[in-house]
Parts: C-alpha cells; structure tokens; sequence
C-alpha cells in the first residue's frame, strides 16, 4: 500500500466527500496530501484528524490569487506538487425556463473555470519542475448526457471531459498525464441538495429521490465515495504512465442502463 510514497499531491473540494476519500486513500498510499477548500475550518479539522502528512490550505478555486497562493503554500509546505484532483464543484438544477445567468456563471466558474485554472497552475509548477506528473479531473456520469432539470451542470461536467481530452493531448509532452473520472451517484452530503431539489420539482418525499436513484444503479446501490479510490489511486500511480486524456466511468454500470 505504497503506490504514492513519495508523491505530493493537491486535491480540490477535499474538505468532505468524494475529495476528502481521495486524500484518505492517497494517505494510505503513502503521499502527502494538501487539502484545498473554501471550507478551510473544515479542511483543516480534517487534516489535524489525518495527522501529519496531510495539509489544510485554503483555496478558492473561482479566484486566480487563492489559486495561485494554495499552489505556492502546498509548494513551500511539501516540496513539491506531483498529483492534482481537480474536485471541488457544485450541483445546480432547475427547469430551462427557470435557469438564471446568475446560477450558469456561478456553476460554470467553480466547475470549469475552476479546473481549467488550478490545472493550468498546477501545471506550470510540473513543467518548470520538469517531472512530469498527473492530473486527474472529475467529470460525471451527467457530463455523458444530459438531464431534463440539471442543464447547466450536466453541461459543466461535459466541459470537464472536452478540457481533460485537449489538456491531456496538450501536457503528455511534458511528461503529465491528464485524465477524469465520471462516477454516477454517490451518496455524501451533495445529496442533501439534489434531495430537496427534487422535493421541490417532483413533490418527492425526503429521502425519495436518493432511493429511487439507487435502486436503478445496476449494481444496486448508489455509490459511496470509496467506490472511488481505487482509479483515482491507478490514476496518480507510475502503473497509469501510458494513459492520456481518458474518462473513466466508476458508476455500478450506469452508463450502461
Ligand atoms: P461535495 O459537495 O460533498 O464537496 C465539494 C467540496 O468542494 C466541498 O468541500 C466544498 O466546500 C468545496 N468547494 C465548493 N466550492 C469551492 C470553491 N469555489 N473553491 C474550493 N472548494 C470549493 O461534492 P462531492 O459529492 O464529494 O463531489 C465531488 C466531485 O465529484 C465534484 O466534482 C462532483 O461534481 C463530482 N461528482 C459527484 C457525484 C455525486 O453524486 N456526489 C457524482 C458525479 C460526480
């Protein structure tokens, strides 16, 4: 269990959730581990727990100075940075005739803009070290096809797998391997929105929604944030060298049904 020792690597959104499993496991692998959030009380308890190998660094992924001064400080903190997860994002969801600008430029800035500015910065850190390194995006089963209500999201995370595919085809010949993961649902926190949303829209009851969309996960479930380490682990591992601009689907068959 020591795929990652030695490495360094930042992780967006990795207050809770899916980003906080990420730097679990990338802990167990033996790497150090900055975790970036605009939540930075969260991050930070969360680092204290994991103890010393793991780094709260506040980062507001939709600001080009917290972007850049995260960077700097994982830099100053470890030496180094080899693996990114670009991870943190929102949901949103609402009716065509009821999306607001407001709502598009705030989902499309942390879910895009925020990735393709933390990689382009994390990036410049890897070419000027002349290492290489790896990069991982979270793209979304939702980034495949769309959904009647989530319009603006399920666009933002097809960006995700348009910008993995050109970065990935710009950076290998630097030695840096950008790829995505595009999970189905899984269960955390985020789900506490994608809930009453639904309440809302559909009259479901709390709880409703979540147990309809497991229940049509092939597998038969919903997802956990677990189901998830193993790729993002091979991802940021020297065993995944020859891999670029991939999204993988870690989804219990989704994307099939
Ligand atoms: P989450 O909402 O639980 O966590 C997101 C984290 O991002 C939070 O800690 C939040 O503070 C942070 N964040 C939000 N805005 C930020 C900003 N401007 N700068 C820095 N950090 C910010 O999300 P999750 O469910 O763990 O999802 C993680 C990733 O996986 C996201 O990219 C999401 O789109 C993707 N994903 C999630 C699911 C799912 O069902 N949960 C499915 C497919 C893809």
């Amino acid at each position: 269990m020591t795929r990652l020792a030695g490495k360094t690597a930042l992780i967006t959104g990795a207050a809770r959730g899916i980003g906080l499993a990420f730097a679990e496991a990338y802990l167990r692998e033996g790497a150090q581990v900055a975790l970036a959030d605009i939540d930075i009380d969260r991050a930070q308890k969360e680092a204290a727990r994991l103890g010393h190998r793991a780094f709260a660094v506040e980062m507001d992924v939709t600001r080009q100075d917290s972007i850049d001064t995260a960077v700097a400080a994982t830099v100053a903190q470890f030496g180094q940075i080899d693996i990114l997860i670009n991870n943190a994002a929102i949901f949103t969801a609402a009716p065509i005739d009821e999306i607001t600008r407001e709502d598009y430029a705030r989902c499309f800035d942390i879910n895009v803009a925020g990735t393709l500015f933390t990689m382009q910065a994390v990036a410049q850190h890897m070419i000027a070290r002349g290492q290489g390194g790896k990069i991982i995006n979270m793209a979304s089963q939702a980034g495949r096809r769309g959904e009647a209500l989530v319009a603006v999201y399920c666009a933002s995370k097809a960006a995700i797998i348009s910008l993995t595919q050109s970065a990935g085809l710009n950076l290998i010949r630097h030695g840096i391997n950008v790829n995505a993961i595009a999970p189905g649902v899984v269960d955390g926190e985020h789900w506490d929105g994608v809930d009453a949303f639904f309440a809302k829209y559909e009259g479901k009851e709390p709880g409703q929604k979540k147990r309809e969309v497991g229940a049509g996960v092939p597998f038969g479930r919903m997802g956990v944030a677990e189901d998830l380490t193993g790729m993002a682990v091979f991802l940021a591992s020297s065993e995944a060298d020859y891999i670029v601009a991939q999204t993988y689907n870690v989804d219990g068959g989704q994307w099939m049904s």
